[in-house]
């Protein structure tokens, strides 16, 4: 039978009333509104009530509106986690343009390229790395204009204008743009893929919006919530924590460096409940030397991802007496997609039986709808069986709009209404996936990405080098580190260290081979270097050198 019709046609139409674009922004506003004097954020000795944080976000986007940037400019950051990096967060996206952060570990010509085609139309820049932006700018034909975030003993100027001067010019009772349709374009992020250039993926306000409400209560913050920044904001917009702990009012806390001694102090001192990193942070943590330990008293809340967490890290780290989650996320899905969800009858479990249960990448987020294993030739999902592999395909709210003019790697990473991770896991009875190797070609060192093929190129403009592939080679500390193989010219003679010196001074630090074996390739029978049979040898190597198993 068909139904008469409702007459609820009126209902069809959005409208102010009942259709508001998400978008961050509103988190920080209902914050200040709600909580006008708690301490939003603290930055060394300064301490921001959420008035105030939200008075300088305000200025900084109606300074950018003044200066002509609105919707689709690139406002480009390179700095720290400091409170001008979380004021952007929410300062560019009131102007309505795309917040551009910039890893501050990559070297001169990889942040010229990100400039360059990310079209930034004004650069904000901590002081601290004066020396490598005067270095990126000078690659460029039309640099943008500089601010200077100015940082506590680093005096160095690198333009006229000054963050504090740009903000106090400005109106802070400035509302802005923000963003006019939740599809628009609010974060820029350049992740290396297995290519040779980065590419730019692209954030829409509403995943950043739903991935931030997803994380907060997916990881339990409230607004008693004190929030340590050792997560790199500049990693997915920190994986959207900066819209995430503001979304409850809670506490930032800045933090311009990875330090052991510094994060036991102001776990301590600030009664910090909860912060964010990758497993080299945890081992830091746990290997920190005992005078820079302090006794955890209060309850914290550790969220690790980025890189493989091994169980044992999990296990050092809940005797420090630190409750451990693990998450798994990518750049192309705003950081934490999945997250290893606890069941109450694992309690029941012995401790190295917990630590494994754990060290699974677990099941998707709240702005997933779906997480899927697939085979990699049928595209079927594999079974539930703990053994047979597949590639990790994500889809959901909090998956990228795509790349940044570049409509071809756009359409294979999300073909067939899938994100394809490049991830290769396994799926348990219980449903948790397990990553158990990469399909793509990259590194990962202590929580950063290095494309094998971008050390590759490096290595080939060395007269004297003849073949060179590298790999990943398992480290205790990093997780990964690079380890190169390399066939030289006939008659040659080269040593590592000129190697490692040689690609210093065309990488960043973190990218530079670690490990330098000679000899020839092992090939497949066309010519094909096998990563597969390198990957072996390099950890037998380690294995050998170490004398530690892998
Ligand atoms: P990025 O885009 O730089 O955030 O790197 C994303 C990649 O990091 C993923 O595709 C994984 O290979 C790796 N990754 C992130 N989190 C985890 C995790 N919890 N376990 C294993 N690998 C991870």
């Amino acid at each position: 039978m068909e139904h008469a019709p409702t007459g609820h046609a009126a209902d069809d139409a959005p409208g102010p009333a009942n259709y508001v674009p998400l978008s961050p922004v509103s988190l920080l506003h209902r914050a200040a509104d709600i909580y006008p004097s708690k301490i939003a954020v603290i930055d060394g000795e300064r301490r921001f009530s959420y008035t105030e944080f939200r008075a300088r976000c305000c200025r900084l986007a109606s300074a950018l509106v003044a200066r002509g940037i609105g919707r689709g400019d690139t406002v480009a950051v390179l700095a720290p986690n400091t409170s001008a990096m979380l004021e952007a967060h929410f300062g560019v996206l009131m102007a309505g343009a795309v917040l551009n952060a910039i890893n501050i570990r990559l070297d001169a010509p990889t942040i010229a390229y990100c400039l360059r085609h990310g079209k930034a139309r004004i650069l904000l820049a901590d002081t601290e790395f004066a020396a490598l932006t005067r270095a990126a700018l000078a690659q460029l034909d039309a640099p943008p204009p500089v601010v200077d975030i100015h940082a506590e003993g680093f005096d160095a100027h690198i333009s006229d204008t000054t963050y504090e001067a740009l903000l106090s010019g400005a109106d802070p009772a400035f509302r802005g743009p923000g963003a006019q349709d939740e599809w628009q374009t609010v974060s820029l992020l350049y992740t290396s893929g297995t290519t040779g250039n980065p590419k730019g993926v692209l954030y829409h306000s509403r995943g950043a919006y739903l991935n931030a409400l997803s994380n907060a209560l997916i990881t339990g913050l409230t607004p008693e919530c004190v929030y340590l920044w050792t997560l790199p904001m500049f990693h997915c917009n920190g994986w959207t924590y900066p819209w995430a702990v503001t979304a409850v009012g809670g506490t930032h806390v800045c933090l311009r460096k990875i330090d052991a001694g510094a994060i036991f102090e102001l776990i301590e001192r600030e009664r910090v409940t909860h912060l964010h990193g990758a497993p080299v942070v945890l081992n830091l943590l746990i290997h920190a030397p005992a005078e820079q330990k302090r006794p955890i008293t209060h309850r914290v809340d550790i969220g690790v991802g980025g890189a493989p967490p091994p169980s044992r890290v999990i296990a050092d780290m809940e005797r420090l007496g630190v409750h451990v989650t693990h998450l798994y996320g990518t750049t192309e899905t705003y950081g934490p997609s999945a997250i290893c969800a606890w069941q109450t009858d694992w309690h029941t479990q012995p401790a190295d039986a917990q630590a494994r249960l754990r060290a699974r990448q677990g099941v998707r987020m709240l702005a997933q709808e779906d997480i899927q294993v697939v085979d990699t030739l049928s595209g079927q999902p594999v079974p539930a069986d703990g053994e047979t592999l597949g590639e990790v395909l994500l889809r959901g709210n909090a998956v990228m709009k795509g790349y940044l003019d570049n409509r071809d790697a756009t359409a294979t990473a999300l073909a067939d209404g899938f994100y394809h991770t490049g991830d290769l896991a396994v799926r348990h009875a219980d449903g948790y996936f397990e990553i158990r190797d990469r399909a793509k070609d990259i590194i990962i060192s202590g929580g950063e990405n290095i494309a094998s093929i971008e050390v590759e190129e490096a290595l080939y403009q060395h007269p004297d080098i003849l073949e060179a592939a590298v790999v990943a080679a398992p480290d205790a500390r990093w997780g990964e580190v690079p380890c190169a193989f390399i066939t030289l010219r006939e008659g040659a003679t080269l040593s590592p260290e000129a190697i490692q010196q040689f690609c210093r001074e065309r990488l960043a630090h973190f990218k530079s081979p670690r490990h330098i074996l000679f000899g020839p390739l092992t090939k497949t029978a066309t010519g094909k270097v096998q990563k597969f049979a390198l990957r072996a040898q390099a950890r037998a190597h380690v294995d050998a050198t170490t004398g530690v198993p892998s």
